[in-house]
């Protein structure tokens, strides 16, 4: 899109004007990062001829060799390289980049729209030391910046480098008509709201397209997804077609060479491909994409869709949405993406657990002066912090300065990518001997290589047969078990205490600092085919604990009474199966004829109830419904009190599933950065049902801030969604299906989120 020309002349004009300049690019990942150094390549190649003369641009990540490093620092105008490499490659070792450092007048961030959340959180500190480094050579340093759209791009971008930026949204590349489409597939279900997949459908565009002979690029989420949607394709046209490809990531750059080479020049007509190719890489024009499911973000379905109609021709773009109750949404709600989306890109480069890891580099990287900035923290902020290092014997002061003392560098121990830095080795034994074959998160690896777990990697499955909590390795051996695991996990959640609260319509929303308590007290082992249920285990792994922040909303009382007395809970008749009158006798026979909550007996004026403790109707069997352990007797008045907490609930739940899965869109995060629960009889809320979003990165990075100022859109948007759906009563698209808490509850979410919406936007 010529994009990179913005930055590109420029820099290369004042290169060539004064030999005093160098220029640092960076990229979020290696393919791009060559991709450029052949554009710049293609540039210098017209200097030579026309003017004779030319600028020296190198790669320096992490396949550049050994023997070649030192003589690329010393004789390059531009270094192209990512973050990652600045942080472990550059950075620890400036005195080596003194020559380039010293001339270092402009870093150049493509793609910055990627630098969010976590991995954002920690590309702004990388960007804070890079700025100290650059000012201890007497240099500063003017950022350019490219992004995608986002909804905040001023504030996103200040936040980032540090520094005020000034946005040019100017776009004066062609434009051709280009047809952007939702395509949601039909219902093949239509009592269980069951659709055709995406998977089928997307196949099934995909063939006409390539059958008229349109070049089409079909994005997938996982690349497990391309492998499967390009093995269909291929049985179905005998095999033998090389105009088809697969474009992933883990490529040999030789062959990700040839895909492009192959699309530029129209050789290859189809390709499925992971989000590898979002990033900017330039392979021409397309004339259709097919967008396979909702890739998480709207800047990832523009980015995806932009990659139809850079020709003169007429272009479409498909999104084949899912069932999911964001993508539904979105079927329903083509405006959220072709107007422009709310979605803003967040990050908190002074969390602390990872603003710590960054002092600690930045300080081996250069002692600290007592008055001294990093980013926005004032030198009292800093001077706390470093202190802390002083404490543990990492740091010394001395004459007004900070002097690292550490042994270990504290750079290799940081991934960026996360927040939480234990790390589990995954470790199998072949050929006597034992070989690691990945690494994972301490929070993930109670989840998913716990004893007894089935873990999948690389295609590969794999059964945990134990793990070391000491030495934080988890023993694998390879598997052919025809199931695979599921980890059950208590959650509970205390106040630490509350930032900011208010009264809302028919509620309290409150931001907090809270802690979290997840442990894994079992798992159920499910069979791959037909899905089964064939064990279900106890187990006891340790507490995870972290403190984080979160946003609840706390229903008031009147609300709850409101609902009451407008007998929104009345039930349908139930049959409760042909054992029903027996059971009901036994129950009552065992409860010795008393409520067993108040202690009221049989007296002729009160006929006593026998209740089930899990809803009937979440039961398959009425043998399993009707289990003594399951009956409870009742007074009417208790009996009462009971069903209504159970629809309650059932409302909250379907509340929390439907505003849980669209929470994401608001947030520009990922699926997995939130979660979400109701709770009941907890200091949080104040013993109000309560629903609590909260976030998974220890600290948080400002979701939760961003959910309690979106409060009322949130709700409203939840609201359509379940309003606008077309179940009669609940489904995986809106509230959620039936379990838990009794099956249905649309109609009772519906009505607890009409009382907390103003009423204007109740149609
Ligand atoms: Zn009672
Ligand atoms: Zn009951
Ligand atoms: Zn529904």
């Amino acid at each position: 899109s010529g994009k990179s020309l913005c930055y590109n002349l420029p820099i290369l004009n004042d290169i060539l004007y004064s030999k005093n300049i160098s220029a640092l690019y960076l990229f979020p990942t290696k393919a791009l990062a060559r991709d450029q150094l052949e554009k710049i390549d293609q540039l210098n190649h017209m200097l030579e001829n026309n003017c004779l003369i030319s600028i020296k641009a190198s790669a320096y990540d992490g396949d550049t060799s050994r023997h070649t490093r030192k003589q690329l620092r010393e004789n390059s105008d531009i270094i192209i390289s990512n973050p990652d490499m600045l942080h472990y490659g550059i950075l620890p070792f400036h005195p080596q980049w003194k020559y380039f450092m010293s001339r270092l007048r402009y870093v150049v961030i493509d793609e910055s729209h990627i630098y969010r959340g976590v991995f954002g959180s920690h590309m702004s500190n990388i960007i804070r030391r890079l700025k100290r480094v650059a000012k201890f050579y007497g240099t500063s340093i003017q950022f350019i910046l490219t992004s995608a759209t986002i909804g905040n791009p001023k504030e996103f971008f200040t936040k980032l480098i540090g520094s005020p930026v000034e946005i040019i949204t100017n776009d004066g590349s062609p434009k051709n008509s280009r047809n952007f489409i939702i395509y949601n597939p039909p219902l093949k279900h239509e009592f269980l709201r069951i659709r055709e997949s995406i998977k089928n459908e997307s196949l099934r565009l995909s063939r006409i397209l390539y059958q008229s002979g349109i070049q089409t690029i079909i994005f997938t989420r996982s690349r497990r997804f391309a492998e499967i949607l390009l093995k269909e394709h291929k049985e179905r046209y005998s095999g033998s077609i090389s105009d088809s490809s697969i474009y992933r990531s883990g490529l040999l750059p030789s062959e990700r060479r040839q895909i492009e080479k192959g699309l530029r020049e129209k050789k290859i007509n189809i390709v499925f491909s992971t989000n590898a190719l979002e990033l900017g890489i330039d392979i021409g024009d397309l004339s259709a994409v097919i967008i396979a499911g909702y890739p998480g973000t709207i800047a990832s379905v523009l980015q995806m869709s932009g990659r139809a109609g850079r020709g003169k021709d007429t272009s479409m773009a498909v999104l084949v949405v899912g069932s999911s109750p964001l993508e539904q949404y979105i079927s329903r709600n083509p405006d959220f993406i072709v107007n422009n989306s709310p979605e803003n890109a967040l990050i908190n480069p002074n969390n602390l657990s990872i603003l710590v890891h960054h002092l600690e580099c930045a300080l081996t990287e250069l002692p600290f002066r007592d008055n001294e900035h990093f980013g926005d923290l004032s030198p009292e902020q800093l001077n706390t912090l470093l202190n802390y290092f002083v404490g543990n014997r990492l740091a010394i002061h001395r004459d007004n300065k900070y002097y690292w003392i550490g042994k270990n560098q504290p750079t290799s121990k940081i991934s960026l990518r996360s927040a939480s830095q234990n790390k589990y080795l995954l470790q199998i034994f072949k050929n006597n001997q034992n070989i690691v074959i990945g690494e994972i998160d301490e929070d993930s690896a109670f989840l998913f290589v716990h004893p007894g777990a089935i873990y999948l990697q690389g295609g590969n499955q794999y059964l945990v047969e134990s793990l070391d909590s000491v030495e934080k390795v988890a023993y694998l051996r390879k598997s052919n078990a025809g199931y695979y695991t599921i980890p059950k996990v208590e959650t509970s959640v205390q106040l630490i205490s509350m930032i900011d609260s208010s009264d809302e319509i028919g509620c309290i929303k409150t931001l907090g600092d809270i802690m979290i308590n997840n442990q894994v007290v079992g798992y159920k082992k499910v069979l791959w085919e037909g899905g089964q249920t064939i064990g279900d285990l106890d187990l006891e792994m340790p507490k995870n604990e972290y403190q984080t922040k979160g946003y609840w909303i706390s229903i008031s009382k009147r609300i709850e009474d409101e609902l009451n007395d407008d007998g929104l809970w009345n039930n349908s008749p139930i049959n409760y199966g042909p054992n029903w009158n027996k059971q009901k006798l036994l129950a009552l026979k065992r409860d010795n004829y008393t409520c067993q909550v108040c202690g009221k007996g049989h007296d002729g004026e009160i006929r006593l109830h026998v209740h089930h403790k899990v809803p009937f109707r979440s039961f398959l069997s009425y043998l399993e419904a009707n289990k003594l352990k399951n009956l409870v007797t009742l007074c009417p008045v208790c009996h009462r009190r009971a069903e209504n907490s159970v629809r309650i609930r059932s409302g909250l739940a379907g509340i929390t599933h439907a505003l849980r899965n669209l929470a994401p869109i608001f947030l520009m995060c990922d699926y997995q950065d939130i979660e979400a629960k109701v709770i009941t009889n907890s200091d949080i809320g104040n013993q109000r049902p309560t629903i609590i979003f909260y976030e998974r990165v220890p600290g948080g990075i400002g979701f939760s801030q961003r959910l309690y100022d979106l409060h009322q859109t949130i709700l409203v948007n939840g609201y359509r969604l379940i309003n606008t759906c077309g179940c009669n009563d609940g489904c995986p698209s809106c509230v959620g299906p039936g379990g838990e808490f009794g099956s249905g509850g649309k109609k009772e979410a519906l009505a607890i989120l009409a009382k907390m919406i103003s009423e204007s936007e109740l149609n």
